[in-house]
């Protein structure tokens, strides 16, 4: 059985965040750890739903090099894509965490923190020598709405100006 690769746990909480519990809920207190699943290790996160008390079971496999918590909050992955989020769900996500800044500094810096790493993310998914994000990296009902909304913002140049203007806003 092949799981999809969660490169760091932050990567996992944001993909377990877009991923509800049945009932609707993403309130769980996710415990995890690594498990063998076959003969081949996986790290495996489950809880309780907040709401409705299912218990809640994902596995995914160990990405190929461990990612090792950046300097900055939040760390993804390693230089390469992601399985789990497709590209569009990560500028997505850049967009709704930038769109709801909270008043409170740090809470603030957090938001823009994660907007900025959500389009690296992004970033990662134009291969050398390309100037925009090709059409396999739209895997995901909502990765594709975001990018038919607008496709010129898979573009390399305007990425790289939305990242530094959330760096710029966090520091
Ligand atoms: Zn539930």
């Amino acid at each position: 059985m092949t799981f999809p690769v969660a490169r760091t746990r932050d990567e996992a909480l944001v993909y377990l965040d877009l991923n509800p519990c049945t009932c609707g809920s993403v309130e769980t207190d996710w415990d995890s750890g690594v498990v063998s699943v076959d003969g081949e290790l996986a790290t495996c996160y489950d809880g309780a739903c907040g709401e409705c008390g299912a218990e809640r079971e994902y596995l995914f496999a160990l990405p190929a090099r461990e990612v090792f918590p950046g300097a900055e909050w939040p760390t993804f992955g390693g230089p390469e894509p992601s399985e789990l989020l497709d590209a569009g769900e990560w500028l997505w996500l850049a967009d709704l965490t930038a769109g709801n800044v909270p008043a409170e500094p740090g809470e603030a810096r957090r938001a823009l923190s994660m907007a900025r790493a959500a389009v690296e993310e992004v970033l990662k998914f134009i291969p050398e020598g390309r100037d925009d994000v090709p059409p396999e990296a739209f895997w995901s009902e909502r990765g594709r709405q975001v990018r038919d909304a607008e496709p010129p913002r898979f573009r390399r140049d305007r990425l790289l100006v939305v990242r530094d203007t959330y760096r710029d806003l966090v520091h």
